[in-house]
């Protein structure tokens, strides 16, 4: 452990003040010019080497340490949530409509203050220390568009770290774990084509309004009989668009959802069923069902060898925390196109304050975490990746 403590206390206030400033200011997608040009212009400051518009927005910080060595991309996300804030913060979003709903505005000024705490022991740094500030984590499409513009390459990543502050869990708790940790998500949507009509003359009509009903209640029978009880799996449709009057039967009816699962034959399995069962139904009912999965995120699979060097690190950084390794969420990330390609690990820092109202859940109009989490998030981190490319300063003993 390399101990960054006083460096924290010393500037902690700091940190505080430029989450809140991106709080104050969200961006969603692909489209965060403001949040972008804080992370470049305080990368710049730094003296890493900043490559932008990576992946359309995304933004690169290359710290070069003095002496060949490893080199350790760490990963932040940036974007925001189209979601109007309901807290009455002093730094609430002055945006209306958008919110730092998930936290990612902590994760960029975590990831600042480690570029900042390592920027700053370079002279010692055998190795590199590659910063990735993605767009577009809630969509499912910013790690990708980064990757293929290639954010994995000159120099190619050993390791890749990244980290959530999570609400499900309190301060004081972190997560690591090995193996699977989040879901693979993908999007269905169902287009199913009927013949409108009077609604008081039914039987002229192939109503799809009837046909999609069906579908939704059939799609149910996939997690329950078609997959193994022993794999976890999600299948919600969670919009149902059809017919703008009381006297109309539609042409059409529109489905859309999610689909979750850990292994990528489990999504594959999904999909397959969903498209199986939409169509015979729509066709048992005399309509046609178009239907179209798209896959957005790979699980996030975590290396156990990369665990079990941090875990007695984070233990020794923070005697106080307790390192749990039982959590699972069918929530979705896209870290997993990073650690698909590079060994690493996408931890939980507990980031929930019941006592003091910081426990909505993440994407909730009223979320917001205990500021206490981010310090402990940018200590750890910090240590971790210092941990591949920097000695070791304890006193190795006398023999
Ligand atoms: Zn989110
Ligand atoms: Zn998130």
């Amino acid at each position: 452990m390399i101990g960054f403590k006083t460096q924290i206390a010393a500037r902690q206030s700091a940190w505080i003040a430029l989450r809140r400033d991106l709080h104050q200011h969200p961006e969603l997608g692909f489209d965060l010019p403001r949040t972008a040009g804080i992370v470049a212009d305080r990368l710049r400051a730094l003296g890493l080497e900043v490559q932008t518009g990576v992946g359309r927005s995304g933004v690169i910080g290359l710290l070069e340490g003095t002496a060949d060595g490893p080199t350790v991309l760490v990963r932040a996300d940036m974007d925001a949530l189209p979601i109007q804030e309901e807290n009455a913060a002093p730094y609430a979003s002055q945006t209306p409509g958008v919110m730092h709903a998930c936290g990612h505005d902590g994760h960029t000024t975590i990831a600042l203050a480690v570029a900042e705490l390592l920027s700053e022991r370079r002279p010692q740094m055998a190795g590199r220390v590659k910063f990735v500030f993605q767009p577009a984590e809630e969509i499912g499409r910013g790690a990708q568009a980064m990757i293929e513009d290639g954010a994995l390459l000159n120099p190619a990543p050993d390791v890749c770290l990244g980290l959530h502050l999570w609400n499900e869990m309190p301060v004081g708790i972190v997560a690591l774990v090995d193996g699977p940790m989040m879901a693979a998500a993908g999007d269905i949507t169902i287009k199913v084509r009927g013949r409108g009509g009077h609604g008081a003359l039914p039987h002229e009509t192939r109503d799809p309004i009837v046909a999609a009903c069906q579908i939704v209640t059939a799609l149910q029978t996939i997690v329950s009989r078609d997959v193994r009880p022993t794999d976890v799996a999600v299948v919600s449709i969670t919009e149902f668009k059809a017919g703008d009057s009381f006297n109309v039967i539609p042409e059409t009816a529109q489905l859309r959802g999610t689909i979750r699962a850990f292994r990528p034959e489990v999504i594959e399995l999904l999909g397959q069923r969903a498209r199986t069962i939409a169509q015979g139904v729509a066709s048992a009912l005399g309509c046609q069902a178009d239907i179209h999965v798209e896959q957005l995120t790979l699980p996030v699979v975590n290396d156990a060898s990369v665990n079990a060097r941090l875990r007695p690190l984070f233990q020794q950084v923070v005697p106080a925390a307790q390192i749990i390794g039982d959590v699972k969420t069918m929530a979705a990330e896209d870290m997993s196109y990073f650690l698909n390609a590079v060994p690493g690990t996408f931890f939980f820092v507990g980031s929930a304050n019941p006592e003091r109202g910081l426990d909505y859940p993440h994407h909730h109009p009223r979320f917001d975490f205990d500021e206490a989490a981010l310090l402990l998030a940018i200590e750890l981190l910090a240590e971790a990746t210092a941990s591949y490319v920097l000695p070791d300063p304890s006193p190795t003993p006398m023999v």
